[in-house]
Order: structure tokens, then C-alpha cells, then sequence
């Protein structure tokens, strides 16, 4: 290893790019990129989990030769950096052609996880995929940005299901050498360490920076020597449910943050918090300016004016809020240095809950963010109605939070296959306008059979997949013959297929399609018009009732009358979200409105022509046109829970007997659904453009972000 913690890579001097292209995320959406390493050996592209850091660690020498002398892969080689050099150093980005004027001022993005890839777990679901396509879309529009989060030594668990269906978890350790990383250097080329103040202690933490594409993210880790033993470990988990391990963390990525920057010599012109976890950031930012001679009044303006917050909690408990005692044990230090009494400070954010007075970390975001934000429409005005207490002269139209609705990034997660469909018939430049609807009308131009023989194509893929993971299972643990069974092996890819994958959490409603089981059954047994089912997803540790939808979902899974014909996919991440997006026919939602405030997985399905049948929550009812996919049940909400899920099972079940399972089922001479593919076709052309961070962050810097630069530059 060289001194910078960096793997040594060595590779022929003609394949220099590799472990360049290795060390920058960039490959991770690129397919041209990726595929070089899946060209070379795509077993050992496997058995590494797509870290091709880890590949080129591993790589035989006589691979590399043999690729040296293998001329398409010289020309795919050759094609692959080019276009990576260009995408770098690329000046004609849409926000350097939008907005010339703000190019140095950057926007700092907080967020305690970051999902963009599989082979870095440091994300837990849906906030963690959000802030990682938003990374990943600030590079492609060449946004002037950087993120700050953690570098976990554990990051999130992995997900096995016992024989009797309960999630045991377990967790790989993060091997530093091997992610791309390396430590994130001061403007003096030294290396960046801060220090936060803790209950009788200081704690540490190195900042190492990631790269993604054009943009950096600055990733913190306090497993440091200097340390005591349980600071060390801080950055060890996402999310842990011990209070005290919690509001260190938050207390480590706010103020830390803020401080890494500073040292860093980046001078951010926007702060954005992604949820309020990130919250504590403010006092840092208060305590910079009063330092600096300014009134509590003026640097609450000062720090107002240039900060966004993004909320994702639809429902009051759901929203993180620490007891005042926690607050008097980490905040005297933090409350004296911005000039406020105990009282004063504890009053910018009370909350009284059930169980005691308590510190609530949005509304304390609330109060220091003049840009706020929901994250689809129907979510910004439950907000409003959910906050409207903390603006009691504004009536719940004009509290001050507006939406900007959640999209996902499409090269991420759009198949290679429909790529190449697209460079076809769209023309190879789609992607410089992907947001825009016309680009899309071309698609009515490609012949059905073609378009459904991607599609059978991805979902042989899928299968397989399952397939082999249960192989795997079956020939390396003493897994039970029935839980491979369980897990995909009696699939087949000419029956019609729902995807459920998501996190079990109660609201969720996984129960849901299962209310009636013996109309499930006879959906599941019809011997001409089969239904398959794919179930995925963890609970939290710590949530039991989740679990036990886990175990409830798994207990029917196993039962032979289901014929094998629902399944439960464990260890959902990135790369079994992919396939699965991919590769079913249906993408199945059933959220109790409107607990889900966006939702994304059904926007990536979309986006691959897989269709949603979904209650009109979150992005939904902004998606759903009446052509482009099924809406369960209405937007009316019921007070009676039993009552609200008894009529959503019989709309749904009703969704799939009527019209879902006909219109799969019907076809031509040569057994091609067109009516289907019209509305496969109907969901991509109008869904893809608008679901598409490419839309959201132009969004974001339009509404947002610019008018806070232009307030930062006063
Ligand atoms: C997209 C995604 C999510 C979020 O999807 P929801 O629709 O919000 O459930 C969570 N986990 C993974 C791995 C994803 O890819």
C-alpha cells in the first residue's frame, strides 16, 4: 500500500486510464466505462461486487495482456476514456451555460448517506439513493458542488431471512484501501482532520474525499487512534438507535462539516441540509458570524438567506427529536458561543411529545432556512399543513415550504439494453435532453417486437440472477431446500411479474396484496395466466413490527400452494434494485396515504417501461396520467385504518383481475402484447423526462439555489 492508504494498482502502461477511472465513481453510471471490466472478466466483476478497485487488485497480469492485445477491446478502451476526459473537462455544461455568473459559488449538500453504488454501502434506502443521484445529476449539469457525509467502517447491514422468515443481519467491513477514496487534502496539500467538542472530550475526524464524476464529497471518519475507544466508533453504522451514539454523529456532520470545509479553503454560497439530521450545521454557521462582530439577529439573517432545507417526513413521529436532557448534555458549550441562554436555545426548537419536552431537529432547521421543500407536490402540502404551528400569522397556504418532486437519475439505473435502443432510435445525443418530452415522441417509432424483446430480454435477466443467488445459497450453506424455492427457483420468465421492494416498514403495507389470499392464490395458480410475485426489502434493525412483516410475507412465501410463484429476494441494495427494475412487469406500491412523500423505485421502474400500479401517494398522483400505468384506490382517506385497507385490497385485487393480467395476457399471432407495450411506451415517454434528476435539479437550482447565491454575493 503507498502511504496515502491508496491500493497500489499496477497495470500496463497502455491501461493507465483503469485505475483512473476506478478511483472516480464516474464508471458507476457510465456503461462504456464498466463495461471495460466486464469485458476483461466478468466472473471476477461478479465475485468482487463491482469495485473495480478491487478487480484491478485481483486481475491476473495475463488479463491485462491479453486485453492489450485484443484490438475491439482497445477500441472500446479508447472510446470509453475519451469520452471520460471530455465529460471532465467539459466547459459547455448546462449550468455554466445557464447561470455564468455563479460559478464560484458552490452549493455544500449535507447528508448522513449517500447511495450511489452497491459496491459502497453507505446508504440505508431512499434518502441515501436521493442524495446519491443528486451528486451524480450535479456532475452531469456540471453544478458547482460538494457533498459532505460519512465513510462508515460498517455502513449498512446485510440482509439474510431464516427458515422461519426472520432478518438476521449481518455486516461487511468497509476496507478503506479498497473504495475510492483517497484522504482530501487543504489547500497547502495537507492532509484534513477536524474537531468537534463532545461532554468532556474532543473528537476527531479525517476527511477523505470521493470522487464523483466532476464533483467531490467529503467524507468523514472518526476510527482515528487519537480517539477514545467509542468516538471511534461513531462512523461505524448508519442510523444506530443508541441516543447518545445518534446526536454525536449529527453533532460530527454538522459542525464537523462545516469545519472540514473551512479547512478545505471552500467557501460554499449555499448550504443545503438533506433532512434535518444534518441540522447542526446552523450553529456553526451562527457562531462563525457572531465571532465575527454580528448581532444574533444579523447572523440569522445571513444564515437564512443562503440555507435549503429538504424535508422527507410526512408524519409528525416520524420527524427526529431529541429529549431536552440529551440537549443539556451535548449543547452548553454549542448554546453560550452564539450568545443564547439555556432557555432560548431550547425554545428555537421545542417540542412537546408523549414523552417529554424534546428538541426537534426540523423545526429547528425551519427556523434557519429561508428555502424549504417537500419532495413531491402532495408532500409539500402536508408539510405546510404539518408545520403551519411553527408560522402562527400564516395561513397553511403561505407557509414558507414549497416542493420540488424527487426524480432518479437515469443512466443509473436505465438497462444497457434500452440504451442502445435509444441511441437507435432517438439519436445519440438523448441524453443532453432527456428532460426534455420530445426527445421521447421517437420511441412510438420503434416496432413492437423489438421493444419486447428487450424487454423479455431483461427479465430472463432478472430470473437468472435469482437463479444463480440461489445456487449459490444452495451449494455454499445449509440453506433449506424450501428457502430456494423461496427465493426465485420455481420463476418462470413467461408469467406475468410484480416487483414489491421497498423497506418494510408498517405503512408500507406489504400485508396488503395478501389481505385475500385465496383470490391471491387463484391469480398465483391460473395455469393459463400465471401471476408472479417478487418481494424484497429490510426492516431496521430496531423496528420489530417491520420484521414481522418480513415473517409474515416469508411464512406465505413458503407455502406450496403459492407454487413457487411468490418469492422473497434477501439483501435488497442498489444492484438487486437494478435487476428488479428491470426486469419485472409490474411494479407494485400500496403505501397508506400519504405516509410515503415521494418514493422513487417506481420512477426507475418507469423508466425501464415496467409498469406502476400504485395508490396515489407521493409521486403518483403527479405521474399518473390514466394511460401510463394503474392507479389503486382514490385519493379520499379514510380515518378508519381497517376500513381504508379493506377498500384499497379490493381496488387493487379488482386493478388486477379486470385489466393488469388481460392486457398482459392478451396477444397476437406472434404472442406480442400491443396494448401493453403501448402503455410500456406511454409510461417511459412521459414519466422518464419528468421523474429524471436532470428535471429535479434544474428545479433545485432554479428555485433554490440560485436565488440563495444571488443573496450569498450581497
Ligand atoms: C430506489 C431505492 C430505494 C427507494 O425507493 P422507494 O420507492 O422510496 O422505496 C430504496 N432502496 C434502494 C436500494 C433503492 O434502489
Amino acid at each position: 500500500m503507498s502511504p496515502d492508504n491508496q491500493m497500489e494498482l499496477a497495470v500496463p502502461r497502455a491501461l493507465s486510464k483503469l485505475p483512473e477511472i476506478a478511483r472516480n465513481l464516474y464508471w458507476a453510471w457510465n456503461q462504456d466505462a464498466q463495461f471495460l471490466f466486464i469485458y476483461m472478466d466478468k466472473q471476477l466483476w461478479e465475485e468482487v461486487n463491482h469495485n473495480p478497485i478491487r478487480f484491478l487488485a485481483l486481475v491476473p497480469r495475463s488479463t491485462l495482456n491479453a486485453a492489450l492485445r485484443d484490438d475491439r477491446f482497445m477500441e472500446l478502451y479508447k472510446a470509453a476514456t475519451t469520452r471520460y476526459e471530455k465529460y471532465l473537462n467539459a466547459t459547455n455544461t448546462w449550468f455554466n451555460k445557464t447561470y455564468p455568473d455563479f460559478k464560484q459559488t458552490p452549493i455544500a449538500y449535507f447528508s448522513p448517506e449517500f447511495g450511489l453504488h452497491e459496491s459502497l454501502p453507505i446508504y440505508a434506502g431512499g434518502l441515501g439513493i436521493l442524495s446519491g443521484d443528486h451528486t451524480k445529476e450535479a456532475s452531469d449539469i456540471g453544478l458547482p458542488f460538494v457533498g459532505v457525509g460519512f465513510i462508515y467502517q460498517q455502513g449498512y447491514f446485510r440482509q439474510k431471512i431464516s427458515e422461519d422468515g426472520w432478518q438476521i443481519e449481518y455486516w461487511d467491513n468497509l476496507e478503506h484501501a479498497l473504495q475510492p477514496i483517497s484522504p482530501a487534502l487543504d489547500p497547502q496539500g495537507n492532509e484534513v482532520e477536524v474537531e468537534v467538542g463532545l461532554p468532556g472530550r474532543n473528537v476527531y475526524a479525517k476527511v477523505w474525499r470521493l470522487q464523483v464524476g466532476r464533483v467531490p464529497l467529503y467524507l468523514m471518519d472518526t476510527n482515528l487512534p487519537h480517539n477514545n475507544p467509542e468516538d471511534r466508533e461513531l462512523t461505524h453504522r448508519l442510523y444506530s438507535s443508541n441516543l447518545d451514539v445518534r446526536i454525536a454523529q449529527e453533532i460530527v456532520l454538522g459542525i464537523g462539516g462545516v469545519r472540514a470545509l473551512r479547512k478545505l479553503g471552500i467557501n460554499p454560497g449555499v448550504w443545503h441540509m438533506n433532512e434535518g439530521h444534518s441540522s447542526f450545521m446552523i450553529l456553526e454557521r451562527m457562531a462563525e458570524w457572531v465571532e465575527q462582530g454580528l448581532s444574533y439577529e444579523q447572523a440569522q439573517i445571513r444564515v437564512k438567506d443562503t440555507t435549503v432545507f429538504t424535508t422527507h417526513t410526512p408524519v409528525p413521529a416520524g420527524n427526529e427529536a431529541f429529549p431536552d436532557w440529551l440537549i443539556d448534555r451535548y449543547f452548553p458549550q454549542y448554546w453560550t458561543r452564539i450568545g443564547l441562554t439555556r432557555e432560548q436555545f431550547i425554545n428555537l426548537a421545542r417540542m412537546d411529545q408523549p414523552w417529554g419536552p424534546t428538541f426537534s431537529m426540523p423545526t429547528f432547521a425551519l427556523a434557519f432556512s429561508k428555502y424549504a421543500n417537500g419532495v413531491s407536490e402532495l408532500h409539500g402540502k402536508v408539510s405546510r399543513e404539518m408545520w403551519q404551528h411553527l408560522y402562527p400569522d400564516k395561513a397553511v397556504n403561505d407557509v414558507p415550504i414549497g416542493s420540488v418532486t424527487n426524480g432518479v437519475h437515469t443512466d443509473s439505473y436505465l438497462a444497457r439494453r434500452y440504451q442502445a435502443l435509444f441511441d437507435k432510435y432517438l439519436g445519440k445525443d438523448w441524453r443532453d435532453k432527456l428532460d426534455d418530452p420530445d426527445t421521447w415522441k421517437g420511441l412510438l417509432d420503434v416496432p413492437d417486437e423489438e421493444y419486447w424483446e428487450v424487454h423479455r430480454h431483461l427479465k430472463r435477466k432478472l430470473q437468472a440472477f435469482m437463479r444463480d443467488r440461489g445456487r449459490k445459497l444452495w451449494v455454499t450453506t445449509q440453506t433449506h431446500p424450501v428457502q430456494i424455492i423461496a427465493g426465485g427457483a420455481l420463476l418462470d420468465h413467461n408469467a406475468l411479474t410484480i416487483g414489491f421492494a421497498r423497506r418494510f416498514a408498517t405503512y408500507k403495507r406489504a400485508g396488503l396484496i395478501m389481505r385475500d389470499f385465496d383470490r391471491l392464490l387463484a391469480l398465483l395458480r391460473d395455469s393459463q395466466r400465471p401471476l408472479q410475485i417478487i418481494f424484497a426489502g429490510k426492516a431496521h434493525p430496531a423496528d420489530e413490527p417491520g420484521k414481522r412483516l418480513i415473517q409474515q410475507a416469508y411464512q406465505a412465501v413458503k407455502r406450496a400452494e403459492t407454487a413457487g410463484r411468490l418469492v422473497f429476494l434477501e439483501d435488497y441494495d442498489q444492484n438487486v434494485a437494478r435487476h428488479l427494475v428491470q426486469g419485472c412487469d409490474v411494479w407494485l406500491n400500496t403505501p397508506r396515504r400519504p405516509h410515503e412523500a415521494s418514493g422513487t423505485s417506481g420512477q426507475k421502474a418507469a423508466l425501464n417501461g415496467v409498469l406502476n400500479l400504485s395508490i396515489l401517494d407521493g409521486w403518483w398522483p403527479e405521474g399518473y396520467n390514466g394511460h401510463n400505468g394503474w392507479s389503486i384506490g382514490t385519493e379520499e382517506q379514510l380515518a378508519d385504518q381497517e376500513a381504508q385497507d379493506s377498500r384499497d385490497a379490493e381496488s387493487l385485487f379488482s386493478i388486477l383481475e379486470n385489466e393488469v393480467v388481460p392486457t398482459f395476457y392478451k396477444r397476437d399471432n406472434n404472442n406480442v402484447p400491443h396494448d401493453w407495450i403501448r402503455m410500456m411506451k406511454e409510461s417511459m415517454m412521459t414519466l422518464l423526462p419528468a421523474f429524471s434528476t436532470r428535471r429535479m435539479l434544474k428545479d433545485y437550482t432554479n428555485q433554490l439555489y440560485i436565488p440563495a447565491m444571488r443573496n450569498s454575493k450581497k
